[in-house]
C-alpha cells in the first residue's frame, strides 16, 4: 500500500524585518523552500525578494494592496516561530536527518 504524504512546498516564518521599499522595519513572511532558498514578503507594501532579488511587480491595478493582504494572512496564520517544527519540515523535505 503507498501512502502519499502532501505537505507544503515552503515552511512559512513570520519575522519582523526591515524592508527595502518601505524603508523601515515591516512585518514580512518569509517562504523557506529547501531547494530554492527563501522569498519575502512585505505585509505592508507586499514587495518580495527571492534571495535578496526583488521580484519583478506585476502589471496590474491594486497588486500591491493583493499582495499585502495575502501576506498578511499568511502572517496571520503563520503563528510564533517555531525552531522544531521548521527542521523537522527540512528533515522531510531534504530527507537529510538532522
Ligand atoms: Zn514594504
Amino acid at each position: 500500500m503507498n501512502v502519499i504524504v502532501c505537505r507544503a512546498r515552503y515552511f512559512t516564518i513570520r519575522r519582523i524585518w526591515s524592508c527595502p521599499t518601505c524603508k523601515t522595519r515591516r512585518r514580512m513572511v518569509f517562504h523557506d523552500e529547501a531547494w530554492y532558498g527563501t522569498t519575502m514578503t512585505c505585509c505592508h507594501c507586499g514587495d518580495s525578494w527571492q534571495d535578496g532579488e526583488l521580484y519583478p511587480r506585476p502589471n496590474q491595478r491594486d497588486w500591491r494592496k493583493e499582495a499585502a493582504a495575502k501576506a498578511t494572512a499568511e502572517w496571520n496564520a503563520a503563528g510564533p516561530y517555531d525552531r522544531a517544527a521548521h527542521r523537522a519540515w527540512l528533515a522531510a523535505e531534504t530527507g537529510a536527518d538532522l
